[in-house]
C-alpha cells in the first residue's frame, strides 16, 4: 500500500466518525425535540437565525434591526429553557476528536497533525516486521571513500520524492556494505513516513512465480510500495518466462510512477546485460534516472 492510499483510507475512516458524531447530535436534539415547548423554542430559535442571516445579504437597515431584536429575544427564551432544563448544549452538535480539523484531516491546505500522527502509527506498524539498521549504527572508521558513498546515499533519503533519480544499484562483491547501506536508507526512509518494502531478488522472484501462476502473490504490493529494495539481484535462479520478464515490469512500471528501486547486486553492469537483458541494463543505467555505486574499489560512478 502506498503512502497515498493509507492516507486516503484514513480520510475515509475520518469520514465515517465525522458522520457517526453528525448521527449522535441529531439523535440528541430529536430526543430533546419529544418535548413540545423545547421543540417550539430549538424551531423558532433556528428560524430567527435564518432570518437574520438572509437580511444581512439584502435587507433594509430596519429590517435588520427588527430581526436582530427577535432573535435576541428568541434567544434569551431558548438560553433559559437549555440552562433550567440541564440541557447539554455540547452534545446538540457533532464532537469531533479533533479540534483543529473537525475530523477532516485538514487545515487550509495542508494535513492536519492528527492525520499525520495516525499516518506514522500505521506505517510503523506495516514497517515493525522489519529491524533495519540504522544510519547512526555505521562505523565511525569508514574509509574516506566509503563515507562518501554513504553521506550520498543519507542525502538522496532526504531529498526524496525531490530527486530524478529513481533506480539506484549498489554493486561489489560480499561484504562490502552494500546491504548495511541499503537498510540504513530503508530506515531513514520508513522514518520519514514512507512505505518501503525489503525484499531479497530471491524472495521477488518467487512472488513473481506465484503470480505468474495465478497464486496469492505480493507481486502488486512490489509495485505500489513507495520505494522497493531488492537486495541481492542475480542469486536468484532464472525462471523462463518470469524472473526477466516480471522483473523489467517492476523496475519499468515503478519508473514510470517515479517510484524508485533500489538494488545490490554482485554482478558488474556488463552481466546484468548478459544475464537478463537491454531492457533492464538500460533502465538501471539510465544517464539521469540511475545511479550506479560500485562498491569494490569503493568509489562511485553515475550510471555505468
Ligand atoms: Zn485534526
Amino acid at each position: 500500500m502506498t503512502r497515498t492510499q493509507l492516507i486516503n483510507e484514513i480520510k475515509l475512516n475520518l469520514d465515517k466518525k465525522r458522520h457517526e458524531a453528525q448521527i449522535l447530535a441529531d439523535q440528541y436534539v430529536q430526543e430533546l425535540c419529544q418535548n413540545e415547548e423545547f421543540q417550539r423554542l430549538y424551531t423558532n430559535y433556528n428560524q430567527a437565525k435564518i432570518d437574520l442571516i438572509k437580511l444581512k445579504f439584502g435587507g433594509s437597515d430596519i429590517q435588520i434591526l427588527e430581526a436582530t431584536n427577535t432573535f435576541e429575544k428568541i434567544k434569551q427564551l431558548y438560553n433559559n429553557y437549555i440552562s433550567s432544563h440541564k440541557i447539554d448544549i455540547r452534545r446538540m452538535e457533532p464532537q469531533y476528536d479533533c479540534s483543529k480539523c473537525n475530523d477532516t484531516g485538514v487545515v487550509g491546505l495542508k494535513m492536519c497533525e492528527c492525520l499525520k500522527l495516525e499516518l506514522n502509527r500505521r506505517l510503523n506498524e506495516i514497517n515493525k516486521q522489519y529491524k533495519f539498521v540504522t544510519f547512526n549504527d555505521c562505523s565511525k572508521d569508514l574509509s574516506p571513500s566509503l563515507r562518501k558513498i554513504y553521506d550520498m546515499a543519507k542525502q538522496w533519503c532526504e531529498k526524496y520524492p525531490n530527486t530524478n533519480i529513481l533506480n539506484i544499484t549498489m554493486s561489489g562483491g560480499t561484504g562490502t556494505g552494500k546491504t548495511f547501506l541499503l537498510e540504513c536508507m530503508a530506515s531513514e526512509l520508513i522514518n520519514r513516513g514512507f512505505n518501503v518494502m525489503f525484499t531479497t531478488a530471491f524472495a521477488l522472484n518467487d512472488e513473481c512465480r506465484k503470480y505468474h501462476f495465478s497464486l496469492p502473490s505480493k507481486v502488486n504490493e512490489f509495485m505500489d510500495c513507495d520505494v522497493l529494495i531488492i537486495d541481492d539481484l542475480g542469486s536468484e535462479p532464472l525462471l523462463k518466462n518470469i524472473t526477466i520478464e516480471y522483473l523489467f515490469n517492476i523496475i519499468n512500471l515503478r519508473q514510470k510512477r517515479y517510484k524508485p528501486t533500489l538494488i545490490s547486486t554482485n554482478l558488474i553492469p556488463d552481466d546484468i546485460l548478459n544475464r537478463y537483458d537491454d531492457r533492464i541494463h538500460s533502465r538501471l543505467s539510465n544517464k539521469i534516472l540511475a545511479l550506479n555505486i560500485q562498491f569494490t574499489n569503493a568509489d562511485m560512478r553515475k550510471g555505468f
